[in-house]
């Protein structure tokens, strides 16, 4: 098993949880993939399995802005979570099974929320 950045392109090494939260004991045990560019993911619960891709610092907040643009479409049930995925998928023109924030580049994160605001002011 291997993470490649999403970043950089490095291939990342796999860590313990002290490396990415030294002030967290609590998740020492968690297994992370970090890349010499500080770039890094989390594992699946009790694996070495990358959630995603070690991404850095700015697509982390590129992709929590996606998120807060995003969810409310469907958590304010004006397209199920399916509808709404298909919608964002033809918008932002990643395809839909790509089509998921937690593994989108900071450009495409972005791309989410400019797709969702030019909804709203459209409606
Ligand atoms: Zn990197």
């Amino acid at each position: 098993m291997s993470a490649t950045c999403i970043e950089c392109g490095s291939k990342a090494a796999l860590v313990g949880g002290e490396r990415i939260y030294p002030h967290r004991p609590d998740l020492y045990a968690k297994s992370f993939w970090l890349c010499v560019c500080g770039a890094y993911c989390g594992c699946h619960s009790g694996t070495t399995n990358p959630l995603g891709y070690p991404c850095g610092v700015e697509t982390r907040k590129a992709r929590s802005a996606a998120h807060t643009a995003f969810d409310p479409i469907w958590k304010r049930k004006e397209m199920d979570r399916r509808a709404a995925y298909a919608w964002l998928a033809k918008e932002t023109g990643i395809p839909a099974p790509d089509c998921h924030i937690g593994m989108m580049t900071e450009a495409q994160a972005r791309s989410v929320v400019q797709a969702v605001n030019k909804r709203e002011f459209a409606a």
